[in-house]
């Protein structure tokens, strides 16, 4: 039997459970999001025994090197002593200074950062709140501007959620104190793609990175097509228009289309939807892309939104010719996604 000691108790581990459930089941507030090794917020250092590399997928070859793991993907065969690990990643505080409904359900959340936090735009940060650790991961909409950092995300509410209902609740200031950690993902532009063809895609909020790329690739003067599609699963998730418009206004090489998998009836939903519903098109975003552009070889492919959505996507464009490689996805996982796996495994 393996054990595990954490803050001086040892705990005995059942067969085939993760470090993180042990931990959990017994008592110890471990943040943690998706439980599928993507978010990170649950990584933990040990301090002796040996960790299994299936545990260390996603980390720096620096912070494997220091023996930090995944403590959801960790099933050990040896005893482990156990460390938090503040030192991963920036950890800093900040404060919610302004939220903004976009849509009936989707909110633009402004933050503060205390203290020294870069960022590239289209990573994400792992946000824990610090009653009851509750931890959830968001993309961060837009480049770094201003010291100390002013993040945006977007937020879509669902009912019942608990932190996206915290966060976009309208109380600012103090009590909407938050614990940040990231910035995390490798989905952001690189100077090397500057001639290169991007396609953007992005479901629902999965827009955020993507305006944050969008963005960070036109102040450093692309040369190639951006062609940004953003689709959602109702006129509710489209939002943004009039500021991508703008942005892209004075750049030709940017084509920027909107559509919804189902299209609504028109007039059926609030006069301040018509125009995005207006000007949308209705279809399956991958098949539509597919007829758009020819063949997508050597394109830099940016996939964002819920996890179904974005491994479909990125089958469909690895068959239509796209270099696995070439393919930058933020899966959007949750929790619900990990249990549901877990369940049917
Ligand atoms: C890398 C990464 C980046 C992310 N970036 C963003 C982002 O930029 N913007 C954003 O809005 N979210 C993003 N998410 C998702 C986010 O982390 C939360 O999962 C989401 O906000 C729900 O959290 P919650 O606490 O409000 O809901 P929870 O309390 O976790 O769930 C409550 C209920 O909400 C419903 N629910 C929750 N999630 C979903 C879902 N995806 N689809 C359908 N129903 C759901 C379910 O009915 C559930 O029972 C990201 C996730 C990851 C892993």
């Amino acid at each position: 039997m393996v054990t595990l000691t954490y803050k001086n108790r040892t705990t005995l581990l059942q067969d085939g459970q993760s470090v993180l459930d042990t931990l959990l089941e017994r008592g110890e507030p471990i943040p943690h999001a998706c439980k599928q090794g993507i978010c990170q917020s649950c990584v933990l250092k040990a301090t002796e025994g040996e960790v299994p590399t299936a545990a260390q997928v996603g980390l720096k070859t620096t912070q494997k090197a220091q023996n930090y793991f995944l403590s959801c993907l960790c099933k050990p065969t040896q005893d482990l002593t156990l460390l938090d690990c503040d030192d991963l990643g920036m950890k800093a505080t900040a404060y919610v200074v302004a939220t903004k409904q976009l849509t009936p359900s989707i909110y633009a959340v402004w933050l503060e950062i205390e203290g020294d936090f870069t960022y590239k735009a289209g990573q994400y940060i792992n946000l824990t709140r610090p009653c009851d650790q509750l931890t959830r991961s968001y993309s961060i909409a837009g480049v770094q501007t201003s010291s100390p950092a002013k993040i945006e995300l977007h937020i879509k509410v669902f009912e019942g959620g608990e932190m996206s209902n915290w966060l976009s609740s309208g109380l600012v200031g103090i009590s909407r104190q938050i614990s940040v950690r990231g910035p995390m993902g490798n989905c952001f532009y690189l100077p090397e793609f500057k001639e290169k063809n991007m396609l953007l895609l992005g479901y629902g909020t999965g827009l955020a990175p993507l305006y944050g790329i969008l963005q960070d690739a036109l102040n450093q003067g692309h040369k190639g097509t951006i062609h940004l599609y953003h689709w959602g699963a109702s006129s509710d998730d489209l939002y943004y228009r009039n500021e991508i418009s703008a942005l892209i206004k004075e750049h030709p090489n940017v084509v920027y289309k909107t559509g919804l998998e189902v299209m609504e009836e028109r007039g059926e939903k609030r006069s301040s939807m018509s125009k995005e519903l207006e000007q949308s098109l209705s279809g399956d975003a991958c098949a539509l892309i597919k007829e758009d552009l020819s063949g997508l070889k050597d394109w830099k492919i940016f996939l964002c939104g819920s996890e179904a959505k974005v491994n479909k996507a990125r089958r469909v464009f690895y068959l239509a010719g796209a270099d696995l490689s070439d393919i930058y996805a933020d899966a959007f996982f949750t929790w619900q996604t990990a249990e549901a796996i877990e369940k049917v495994s």
